[in-house]
């Protein structure tokens, strides 16, 4: 007579349709993953930048940049 035996089964439900939904996010990572060393053989790299140091005076503005997929780093002047 109790509800609790009905409650477990509702929420054991949506973490079965969740985990299928996680495997699909898996497997479309991994090929996006491989477009984007394609990219970076290419020399298409996807940089964000991790480090800016604005000097005042001589040195000016220097960006170091990484790339998100293969980890190459670039320093910019700007
Ligand atoms: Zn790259």
């Amino acid at each position: 007579m109790r509800p609790r035996v009905a409650d477990r089964s509702t929420p054991a439900g949506n973490a079965g349709a969740q985990f299928a939904k996680c495997g699909e996010a898996v497997s479309s990572d991994s090929l996006h993953k491989i477009l984007g060393q394609l990219l970076c053989l290419l020399g298409f790299h996807d940089y964000h930048v991790i480090s800016g140091t604005f000097g005042f005076g001589s040195a000016g503005n220097v960006e170091k940049m990484e790339c998100r997929r293969c980890g190459y780093v670039v320093t910019r002047q700007a």
